[in-house]
């Protein structure tokens, strides 16, 4: 029989996909790393899985105990389904700017969840410092930390990276991805480099973030404009960022962003969340920067069916600045280049 060994055995090894058209418009190979194909619906399955296993081992998370987690969702997804694969407790602090489909996902699958109002990383109502206190007062708790716990980097770097490496031969020449954590892009880009330094690694940033300008600049003033994009958007150096090798940065508006999520399900019969469609848009700035013949690999993070209040509502849209548009691919690759 060939089994897998319960719930935390599916997570990882999934497939590369080429996403055809934009491949065949640039001349490069762009592949998408199929992360929403985990068995919680994201890439944040492997961080969860990572942190976990890391505070079994050091004796933090004991048998009966409780994960507590600052998330705008993915995490906490991934951490609920682990938990109850592994007999714990799952108690998230969210904003409650994220989307409600992800807060009913977390309900329904036994978390407890605690909405609360976003507040800036320096303000102690910050969800993140709300769940780490939460977790000094819980029994058994542990706070899984995934912005500066650098266990979330390690397992990219054990298992994303590898699995890129083989998926591609070794020819990947490029990777890309934008930033929740940064343990994504800090576990892969060292991964690559350490099997060949000549792997472009690249940081693609939402507007309203200041990774772009982190890395670009080696400060973080330039934070301007805004994104619909749930998970990713940082505005810090978190721990995990601070292992990243990365050579160069782009910012993506979300005009192209919202070409491509259409793009990507009606030619590529790909349904994904808007995270995805900032990480493909950076695979074609590189393509377009560096020209034909690169093998670009970037993350599929996850499906839109979690944004369908927001994604699919013009509504909603025009009220985020995204007035009805019918860009072309063609159209936004000017664009692009124009921008270079
Ligand atoms: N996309 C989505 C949808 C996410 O939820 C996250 C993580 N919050 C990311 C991308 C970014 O991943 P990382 O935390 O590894 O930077």
């Amino acid at each position: 029989m060939k089994l897998s060994p319960g719930f935390c055995g599916t997570i990882g090894k999934t497939p590369l996909i080429r996403l055809n058209k934009l491949s065949n418009a640039t001349g490069c190979e762009i592949l998408g790393k199929a992360e929403f194909l985990n068995p919680g619906g994201s890439v944040k399955d492997r961080a969860a899985l990572g942190i976990v296993e890391d505070a079994e081992r050091r004796g933090l998370l004991k048998p009966g105990g409780t994960i507590v987690e600052g998330t705008a969702g993915n995490t906490g997804i991934g951490l609920a389904l682990v938990g109850n694969a592994k007999g714990y407790k799952t108690i998230i602090v969210i904003p409650n700017t994220q989307s409600p489909e992800k807060m009913d996902l977390l309900r329904a699958i036994g978390a407890e969840v605690q909405p609360v109002p976003p507040a800036p990383y320096s303000d102690q109502g910050n969800y993140n410092h709300i769940a780490n206190r939460l977790a000094e007062e819980t029994d058994n708790g542990f706070w899984a930390n995934q912005f500066d716990n650098v266990a979330n980097t390690e397992f990219h770097f054990a298992t994303t990276g590898p699995e890129i490496w083989d998926q591609t031969e070794g020819k990947v020449t490029a990777f890309v991805t934008s930033i929740g954590t940064g343990g994504t892009l800090a576990g892969v880009s060292t991964y690559l480099k350490s099997q060949n330094d000549q792997v472009q690694t690249v940081c693609v940033d939402p507007y309203g973030a200041s990774m772009w300008s982190w890395f670009k600049h080696g400060h973080l003033d330039f934070d301007d404009g805004d994104s619909i994009a749930e998970g990713i958007g940082q505005s810090r150096v978190t721990d995990n960022v601070a292992k990243a090798k990365i050579d160069n940065a782009y910012r993506l508006h979300d005009r192209h962003m919202m070409c491509i999520l259409k793009h990507l399900i009606n030619e590529e019969g790909l349904f994904l969340g808007a995270s995805s469609g900032i990480n493909v848009g950076g695979a074609v700035k590189v393509a377009l920067d560096g020209g034909p013949g690169q093998t670009i690999v970037t993350v599929l993070c996850d499906t839109a069916q979690k944004y369908m209040s927001r994604l699919f509502d013009q509504e909603w849209l025009t009220e985020n600045d995204l007035p009805p548009e019918d860009l072309s691919i063609d159209a936004m690759i000017e664009e692009m280049k124009a921008e270079l």
